[in-house]
């Protein structure tokens, strides 16, 4: 009998784990299923791109899977049965449930309209790929001189707000944020950021919360009102709700509580990792939704599970941050040093230099995707006769 384990999603983190996972253990022994809703890879963090009319290089998961033993499974997830051990899908050809011993939870999260009156219905998002190629289409509707307001100074806004004003300078393009801009930066950090976006042109409204979308115009929390042909709402990330409606230990906002294995804390042979999972990181803080701390999280949770299953030793891969990496455009850039807990240290790289750190970050992000164990042994461990079961490890009679 083979060792089921399923993987949901093929994202930046799920894609890792499943491959990992099938290098590592034998074939014979492991049967390691993908489950992802389209059939190629997304770069999420190339989404502004995508959605500024740049075509971005098409990665097909056939090609990135082949020969590596991991089933892809292109069918959407509609839901997780945790008692049962079951995952409920529908593809082309209808429903279906497809049994596991382990699941790797790594569904990723969409946009967070944080129930603003009027975002939902009048603003455009960037956290999808479907979203990037809405706003795409309406982009290259406008006509020079109308206006685009990007809510939300937080990587995604600043990335957004330069892409946009780069690649249409005839549009009237403003950012507004909740706080100062980039007020988590460094000094230089800050500096710089002000000195590309007046390069660009960009109107920044600060300490402007926005509190409702409408069409034409945002509204600011002190009742000012702001002209927006087209709104870019990016005030953060909201995971899907599938894990809320299980019997998983979630956060309030639907992630999956974990322990620093990435394994589930209420259900042992579920684990989650990317944003869609709660762990705890450096300096007792919740990992950030990134790649930057997802995809470690992905080692540690294919390490932990190989190690649980082949009886060797728990890794404990190192999870921390070392820079924020912010594309401003195609040509300039923010590499802002930080602490391993994620706060801003004095050091920056700006300019051309920091595009192209960025750009070689963002390939390498997608390249470690394809290439999950480059650089590692590649040992295909024998399954033990123990399995994980209700949080410890049992001896299977022969
Ligand atoms: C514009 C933008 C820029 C960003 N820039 C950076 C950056 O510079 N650095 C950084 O560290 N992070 C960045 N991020 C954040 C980063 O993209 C995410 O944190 C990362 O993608 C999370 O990885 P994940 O594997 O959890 O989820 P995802 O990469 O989102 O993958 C989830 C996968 O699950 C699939 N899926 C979802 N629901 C279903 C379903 N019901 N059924 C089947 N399949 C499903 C999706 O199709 C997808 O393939 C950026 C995000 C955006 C939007």
């Amino acid at each position: 009998m083979q060792h089921r384990i399923i993987v949901l999603g093929a994202g930046y983190t799920g894609a890792i784990a499943a491959g990992r996972l099938a290098k590592r253990l034998h074939r014979e022994d492991v049967a390691v299923t993908l489950v992802n809703a389209e059939p190629d890879f997304v770069e999420r963090v190339r989404m502004h791109q995508l959605a500024t009319g740049q075509d971005l290089k098409p990665r097909p998961f056939s090609e990135m899977f082949a020969g590596t033993g991991v089933e892809l499974r292109l069918a959407k997830v509609t839901g997780v049965d945790v008692d049962r051990k079951t995952v409920a899908v529908v593809d082309a050809n209808g429903a279906e449930e497809l049994a596991y011993d382990t699941l790797v939870y790594a569904l990723g999260s969409g946009w967070n309209a944080q129930d603003v009156p009027g975002a939902a219905e009048h603003a455009y998002e960037i956290a999808s790929r479907p979203g990037a190629l809405r706003l795409r289409e309406r982009l290259a509707r406008l006509d020079a001189g109308q206006t685009v307001v990007v809510v939300g100074g937080g990587l995604t806004g600043l990335e957004a707000a330069t892409e946009i004003a780069e690649a249409r300078p005839d549009l009237d393009v403003a950012l507004a944020v909740g706080g100062g801009l980039g007020d988590w930066l460094s000094p230089k950090g800050r500096e710089h950021l002000r000195k590309v976006f007046r390069t660009l042109g960009i109107t920044v409204h600060e300490h402007a919360a926005v509190t409702g979308v409408e069409a034409g115009r945002v509204t600011t929390a002190d009742g000012a009102a702001i002209p927006a042909a087209v709104t870019v709402w990016t005030t953060g990330f909201a995971v899907h709700p599938i894990a809320k409606a299980t019997a998983l230990e979630v956060t309030g906002t639907g992630q999956i509580v974990v322990d620093g294995t990435m394994r589930s804390v209420s259900h042992p042979d579920v684990y989650a990792i990317g944003d869609a999972a709660m762990a705890m990181g450096p300096g007792n803080k919740p990992l950030r939704m990134s790649c930057a701390s997802g995809t470690p999280a992905a080692w540690q949770a294919a390490g932990a599970i190989a190690a649980r299953l082949t009886g060797g030793k728990l890794p404990n891969v190192p999870i921390r941050y070392f820079n924020q990496c912010i594309s401003l455009g195609r040509k300039e850039g923010l590499i802002q040093y930080v602490t391993a807990d994620d706060r801003s240290v004095r050091a920056v790289l700006t300019g051309r230099l920091a595009a192209v750190y960025k750009e070689l970050v963002c390939k390498g992000a997608a390249w470690g995707v394809a290439n999950p164990t480059f650089g590692l042994p590649t040992r295909r461990r024998r399954v033990t006769r123990e399995r994980a079961v209700a949080g410890s490890v049992v001896k299977e009679p022969a």
